[in-house]
């Protein structure tokens, strides 16, 4: 991984807490989203917070 990005990636755990995109999204309950990258998405066109 190059240095910028691992510089990127390592400000937007800082902002997110390191969390996934999912445990804040209001597409997170049942069969809702099916997207395979939940429920650890890092980014996600569909995310829209809770
Ligand atoms: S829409 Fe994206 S961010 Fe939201 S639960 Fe599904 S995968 Fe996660």
């Amino acid at each position: 991984m190059n240095p910028i990005r691992r510089f990127l990636q390592a400000i937007r755990s800082l902002l997110t807490g390191g969390a996934p995109l999912c445990d804040k999204c209001k597409y997170d309950y049942g069969n809702v989203c099916t997207r395979p990258e939940r429920p650890n998405a890092r980014s996600c066109p569909d995310y829209r917070r809770k």
